[in-house]
C-alpha cells in the first residue's frame, strides 16, 4: 500500500496552490482556503470538479468568428447563413447570447469580447477580443457580400465598466467607417442582460439608440 509521505503531501498540496493562483482573482489566501475545502469534501465531489473542467475543455470550443463558446467551430450562429450578417452584436460574454437569442428579437450575428474594461483591475483592450473583432470588421470589407459588417450594436451591461467599454469601443469603430448603435436605455442602469426580462430585453434591441462618443 502506498503510502503519502511528508514531502508528498506538500508537494500535491503546493502543485494545487500553484494552478489555483493563476486562476483570476485567486491569491494566495483564497487557494490555500480552497485547497482546505477540496480536503474536506468526499472524494467523489472532488473528482466532480477535476472532471468539470476535463470535459469543459474537451467538449467546447472558442469559434474562430465571434469567440462564442460552443461544441462546433464556427459555433452554430455563425454558420447560419439564414442570419443577418450586416449587423453584428456585441456583448460581454457568451451567456449573454443565450440570453438575447431567447428574445428572438436579433437575427443578425454576435461578437463576444470576453469581458468588460476594467482599468482598477488591469484589465485593458488586449485582453478582450477587441483585435478580433476589429480584423473580423476589416476581413468582412475586403471579402464583400453578404457578410460585410454594416452596423455595429453595443450590448454591453449598463454598468460603469460596460459603459466604459461601449465608449471606448465605439470610438474604435466609428473611425473604421461602421454604423455604430447602443442597446436602448430602457434597461435599469446597474443590471445585467441576464437579470433582465424577456421584454425589457426585446425593447432594448428594437430601440437600439446611435453611439454618441
Ligand atoms: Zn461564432
Amino acid at each position: 500500500m502506498w503510502c503519502m509521505g511528508k514531502s508528498d503531501y506538500k508537494s500535491a498540496f503546493e502543485r494545487l496552490i500553484g494552478q489555483l493562483t493563476k486562476l483570476p482573482g485567486i491569491g494566495n489566501r483564497s487557494a490555500e482556503r480552497i485547497a482546505f475545502y477540496l480536503l474536506r469534501e468526499p472524494v467523489e465531489e472532488a473528482f466532480e470538479l477535476a472532471d468539470a473542467i476535463r470535459a469543459f475543455k474537451t467538449d467546447l470550443k472558442v469559434c474562430s468568428e465571434c469567440g462564442n463558446v460552443s461544441e462546433v467551430d464556427p459555433c452554430p450562429i455563425c454558420g447560419d447563413e439564414a442570419r443577418d450578417g450586416h449587423v453584428v452584436l456585441v456583448v460581454e460574454q457568451p451567456s449573454d447570447i443565450a440570453m438575447l437569442e431567447h428574445t428572438g428579437s436579433f437575427e443578425g450575428k454576435y461578437h463576444v469580447l470576453m469581458g468588460r474594461l476594467a482599468p482598477l483591475d488591469g484589465i485593458g483592450p488586449g485582453d478582450l477580443n477587441v483585435q478580433p473583432l476589429v480584423d473580423r470588421i476589416k476581413r468582412s470589407h475586403k471579402t464583400g457580400g453578404d457578410g460585410v459588417i454594416k452596423e455595429v450594436i453595443l450590448g454591453m451591461n449598463p454598468t460603469l465598466e460596460g459603459d466604459g467599454t461601449a465608449l471606448y469601443l465605439g470610438e474604435v469603430l466609428e473611425q473604421m467607417g461602421v454604423k455604430v448603435t447602443r442597446l436602448a436605455r430602457g434597461m435599469p442602469a446597474g443590471s445585467t442582460l441576464a437579470g433582465l426580462s424577456k421584454t425589457v430585453l426585446s425593447d432594448a434591441i428594437q430601440a437600439r439608440q446611435d453611439f454618441e462618443s
